[in-house]
């Protein structure tokens, strides 16, 4: 493969350059068939094959039992704020844990659907520094569901382990926005009732949104749900009731095979990413914790392994900072407008190589300060 800057962008991101040159391979003529995928009836059999195996390799890496459908949908992860209320919020009361802007975000949008929507734990106060203890959670009666975001991709939190509601005494289904942790580690189906996320993190290019959704929830939209955007509809034509993303499918298809070839040690696959994950996260974190001028303000035990917000003590060299990343082919290091500073994304096609670059860049240049 060719050598290519290290990009962290948060998002769109990097795609794996195997994954790529593939595409590029393949752009003018998909398997001799004369048309690329671009160019393919979704409704024909070279396209049906695309989309069948890219959603039975998803189900198999990702380990997502039978009851539950794969959807491939349009509109990213803000539409699916919409769209959850509009196809589950049936009780009328839902309950949201706020814990980032994300977060925040999704229950501001459900109050235009649910009748009622009950923020029943926040870690605002802490500047979503932390995630609020379920333990502590006091969960609404007869809830339709409740939303979490599973890993803030701007505040740069993750949960560890997904809640147990039922052991909290609800049978309110979960509802994780894991737009920007998919496929970076295994998911707890036991606990979930519906997943999604946009794919230009983790999984291919903007304009593809995955569902993962247990069967018991489809078919409870409300009348004014879009038929296009109705999770049974969509389920009953295997994503092809409207036109589905054709393009982000194919790369998405492609990336799952990446990553089923992906190997650490003994482990294949997510089990693969995870242990690279743990070990790229490691070595940035304790880097930003050793020095004395980066600074990452999240609690150790709720740090995203994904997304890395750092500050310099000295904001005055943010920009030189920046500058001097570029240079070195360290692309898009720069924070997210509302919180300021650096963030590192390193997201499935993040090698620990291009963590070790960036680590290696922080030390000189925190040594060459004047
Ligand atoms: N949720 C999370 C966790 C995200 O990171 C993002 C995008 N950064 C969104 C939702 C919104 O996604 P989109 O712009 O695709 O609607």
């Amino acid at each position: 493969s060719m050598k290519r800057p290290y990009n962290f962008s948060a998002g769109p991101a990097a795609i794996p350059a195997e994954v790529l040159e593939q595409a590029a391979a393949e752009m003018l003529d998909w398997h001799g068939c004369g048309m690329g995928v671009m160019e393919m009836s979704h409704r024909g059999k070279e396209f049906r094959s695309i989309c069948e195996q890219a959603q039975a390799k998803l189900r198999e890496l990702l380990a997502v039992p039978a009851q539950f459908k794969i959807l491939f949908m349009q509109g990213g992860g803000l539409a699916e704020n919409a769209i959850v209320p509009l196809n589950l919020s049936r009780a009328g009361t839902v309950d949201f844990v706020v814990t980032g802007s994300w977060s925040q975000k999704s229950q501001q949008e459900a109050r235009k659907y649910a009748a009622q929507v009950n923020v029943v734990a926040s870690s605002e106060d802490t500047g979503f520094t932390s995630l609020p203890d379920p333990a502590t959670w006091t969960l609404s009666r007869g809830a339709s569901y409740l939303h979490l975001c599973s890993n803030e991709t701007i505040n740069g939190v993750e949960f560890q382990q997904l809640p147990d509601l039922q052991a909290l005494g609800s049978d309110a289904p979960l509802v994780i926005d894991f737009s920007s942790h998919v496929a970076s580690r295994p998911v707890d189906w036991s606990r979930v009732g519906l997943a999604f996320g946009g794919a230009q993190k983790n999984l291919g290019p903007a304009g593809l949104t995955l569902v993962v959704v247990r069967e018991d929830l489809l078919g409870h939209a409300l009348p004014a749900c879009p038929s296009a955007f109705d999770y049974r509809t969509v389920a009953e034509h295997q994503s092809m009731y409207n036109t589905p993303p054709t393009w982000g499918i194919y790369i998405a298809g492609l990336t799952f095979e990446w990553l089923g070839r992906q190997r650490e040690g003994p482990f294949s696959g997510i089990a693969a990413m995870e242990q690279r994950h743990i070990a790229k996260a490691q070595l940035l974190y304790d880097a930003i914790d050793n020095s004395g001028l980066y600074l990452n303000k999240v609690v150790p035990h709720c740090r995203s392994r994904m997304n890395v917000p750092f500050f310099l003590r000295d904001e005055s060299r943010n920009d030189d900072f920046l500058a001097g990343a570029r240079e070195r082919g360290l692309l898009q290091l720069k924070g997210h407008k509302s919180v300021g500073g650096m963030r590192a994304s390193i997201y499935n096609a993040m090698p620990l190589a291009g963590v070790q670059a960036l680590v290696d860049y922080m030390r000189e240049f925190e040594q060459k300060r004047a």
